[in-house]
């Protein structure tokens, strides 16, 4: 398995969520991924006054993942408030899977952990 920059993905998501955008929750989050071919992607919260609209920074994360080439991502980190990793809640679980696949790692540990039995596209494969 090979080394991740954990500190400097940590490090970019720090900088990723100091520009989150979080008036109500004060609840900053910030992403940073790798990618297989070595850019970094980050991604920010973005909330909103209707708060079921709140955008997770994993998914601005995936988003720019799409908008900078695509590619698969190899290694992400989330961070919250005290600079410390946080934990993607359900719907970026899945949504990393997707950008990741099974190998993915998310705040040092495998997709298998954070969603285990997955759901993903190969089991699309024969649909239709
Ligand atoms: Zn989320």
């Amino acid at each position: 398995m090979r080394a991740m920059p954990w500190e400097e993905l940590l490090a970019a998501a720090v900088e990723a969520r100091d520009r989150a955008y979080a008036p109500y929750s004060g609840f900053r989050v910030g992403a940073a991924g790798l990618v297989e071919d070595g850019r970094v992607v980050v991604g920010c919260n973005v909330e909103n006054a209707s708060y079921g609209m709140t955008l997770c920074a994993e998914c601005g994360l995936v988003s720019s993942l799409h908008a900078t080439g695509g590619g698969l991502l190899v290694a992400v980190v989330a961070c919250g408030p005290d600079g410390g990793y946080v934990a993607p809640c359900g719907r970026c679980r899945q949504v990393l899977y997707e950008a990741g696949g099974p190998e993915l790692l998310v705040n040092e540990k495998p997709m298998s952990w954070w969603l285990p039995d997955a759901f993903g596209p190969g089991d699309l494969e024969g649909a239709g």
